[in-house]
């Protein structure tokens, strides 16, 4: 086992590495520990492990919390499920250029079974369900993780049960049916949902919700993005990173993959700045940042942005104590900046990305805008889902020639640029 133990961030108790997610002590949320010290005296060879992995998460196992990464070996989908990660990282000069800065990358994790990267985090948290023995996956989810869950489950060879807000987007409530799930649909919230599915965690036993009580195990997927960003950037840390903020999970442990490959010496550089994106329409930690706030109070969302729409965001504060750590912030777009900027990355990176995606390349623009960015600075932006599953974001935000099939009838449109 990578882990050595359970820990609360807020008052340090320290747990087994069980199905436990809150401090009995004082309620604060857990985390994963590790001991690396074994890695110390030879980071060369770490890294040659590393490399010689698995085209997935699962050469990162040495900083996941299992007893056992299935590893190359172990081929069945049935033992090793969907293989996420090792998602491409891409330069983006034209991007760049368009919002006048000197390098932008852009780590596409569209590129994830599922298309979104919650096939990370689904991925390590139903590895470990099983090892503590459970024997159904479930969550509440925002569309992107119902997706993940019930594929994986599917992959695995597990009942599940995914339970989402009644409005979500049509795409992702059919790309997650398809694979024989149980499909709750609640009429409420996302919030109304998590409340929900923490009540059934407690009721239901043999069930991993891999968001509520498997969830310390669940956000360590997150650090996989980090991992292979440093590696594809030649184990050294870009400047900045600008990625979208729901629950603040992802946002947050993103930084942790840098800081403790950083402490192990695996990589050079320092953290990077961290800028949070948010939609204006549900934007809690935006606005406590603004603030000048240590905590995010509620919200209701209201924005295109359904797969952020999360009002009480859980890991909000520790995003906050990040973003003013390392010198960078937490900014809202709205629903207009959000379309702009699928429209913006679609067309100078041919990357189409989902309503968090707009939001997070929106938000670059901004902060490039703004002057916030140094011309020298090497900026990764994190694209967490496919267009795909948002198509309505994008109606009509663009025009088409109809024409009747005559060669004079297509010049006359192009020349008179009749559109419809
Ligand atoms: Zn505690």
């Amino acid at each position: 086992m990578a882990g050595t133990n359970l820990k609360c961030r807020e008052c340090a108790t320290t747990y087994e590495l069980e199905p436990r997610y809150v401090c009995e002590q004082c309620f604060g949320p857990l985390e994963v520990a590790y001991d690396h010290s074994r890695f110390v005296d030879d980071v060369g060879a770490l890294r040659r492990r590393i490399q010689g992995g698995p085209q997935n998460i699962w050469r990162y196992g040495d900083f996941l919390p299992l007893d056992g990464p299935p590893g190359p070996a172990l081929r069945s989908a049935s033992r090793v499920g969907l293989p996420a990660g090792c998602t491409p990282l891409l330069r983006a000069d034209r991007l760049a250029e368009r919002v006048g800065l000197g390098e932008v990358w852009v780590k596409n994790d569209a590129h994830n079974p599922t298309h979104s990267f919650k096939d990370r985090v689904v991925a390590v948290a139903s590895q470990r369900a099983r090892e503590l023995g459970f024997d159904t996956l479930a969550c509440a989810s925002t569309g992107n993780l119902a997706n993940a869950v019930a594929a994986q489950a599917a992959a695995l060879g597990l009942p599940s049960y995914v339970f989402i807000p009644s409005d979500l987007e049509e795409q992702k409530i059919l790309a997650t049916g398809v694979y024989g799930t149980n499909l709750v649909k609640v009429r409420g919230n996302y919030d109304d949902v998590n409340r929900l599915c923490t009540e059934l965690s407690g009721e239901r036993e043999g069930w991993a919700f891999v968001n509520v009580n498997m969830r310390p195990y669940y956000a360590e997927g997150s650090k996989t993005l980090s991992y292979e960003i440093a590696e594809q950037l030649g184990w050294a840390t870009p400047d900045r990173v600008v990625a979208p903020i729901a629950s603040g999970s992802l946002f947050t442990k993103i930084a942790k993959g840098f800081e403790e490959w950083l402490e192990l010496g695996l990589i050079e550089g320092s953290v990077p700045t961290m800028n949070g994106a948010q939609a204006v329409g549900c934007s809690p930690v935006a606005q406590a940042f603004d603030a000048g706030a240590d905590v995010c109070r509620p919200v209701k969302p209201d924005t295109i942005a359904k797969s952020l729409a999360i009002g009480n965001p859980a890991d909000g504060p520790y995003a906050l104590e990040l973003a003013r750590r390392t010198g960078g912030a937490i900014d809202a777009v709205d629903d207009d900046e959000i379309r702009a900027g699928i429209r913006l990355l679609a067309e100078t990176t041919g990357i189409f990305t989902e309503t968090a995606g707009g939001v997070t390349t929106a938000t670059l623009a901004k902060l490039a805008a703004r002057g916030d960015i140094g011309a020298d600075e090497k900026v990764v932006i994190v694209i967490t889902g496919d267009g795909l599953k948002t198509l309505d974001a994008v109606r009509d935000t663009f025009e088409s020639y109809e024409i009747e099939p005559r060669l004079e009838a297509f010049e006359a449109a192009v020349e008179q640029g009749v559109h419809v």
